[in-house]
């Protein structure tokens, strides 16, 4: 892993970019909200991104699975929060029941027919690795929320 100094809003913006033609395609919409001030964080870049980047793709597919025709919509921000930094994603997509929940961050765990049921096993050790952690809060037919914890520089 490369370590180095991460602007959380330039994480942002680069993923959110990377994936926002995607999602129009997909008929959803990507709303970065602006960050209030700066915050760094200190870790492996590429690894960040892959994160950040398995949600917002995680997200824009429940959008596609929901079965009722709403606009999608993808929400992604961070704020601090004392000595750390929340980065959420949330989606209004087809949400989880208990039993995903129960089960989303175990290898090979995947509802869908091509998935690799790996994106969220790898990023949960990825953020823990970097000292940090991911929760989560869903209901289905209304939406998902990941938000990930990870500790702030100075
Ligand atoms: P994959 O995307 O290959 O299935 P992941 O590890 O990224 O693997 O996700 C595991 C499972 O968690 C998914 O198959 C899906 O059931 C559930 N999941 C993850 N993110 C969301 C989300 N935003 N909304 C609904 N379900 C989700
Ligand atoms: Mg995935």
């Amino acid at each position: 892993p490369q370590v180095s100094m991460i602007p959380v809003s330039a994480l942002l913006k680069e993923v959110v970019l990377l994936t926002e033609s995607e999602a129009l395609m997909k008929g959803c919409q990507i709303n970065l909200h602006p960050l209030h001030g700066d915050m760094i964080i200190s870790g492996d870049v590429k690894q960040m991104k892959q994160v950040v980047l398995n949600m917002i793709r995680n997200a824009m597919e429940a959008i596609t699975e929901r079965d009722d025709d709403q606009i999608g919509k993808i929400e992604v921000g961070a704020r601090r929060e004392g000595a750390e930094v929340r980065i959420f994603i949330s989606d209004n997509g087809k949400g989880m029941d208990i039993l995903t929940l129960d089960r989303l961050f175990n290898p090979f765990f995947t509802t869908k027919e091509n998935g690799t049921g790996l994106g969220l096993s790898v990023s949960d050790r990825i953020i823990k690795n970097h000292g940090g952690c991911i929760s989560v809060s869903s209901r289905v037919n209304e939406g998902t929320r990941f938000v990930i914890s990870l500790p702030l520089i100075q």
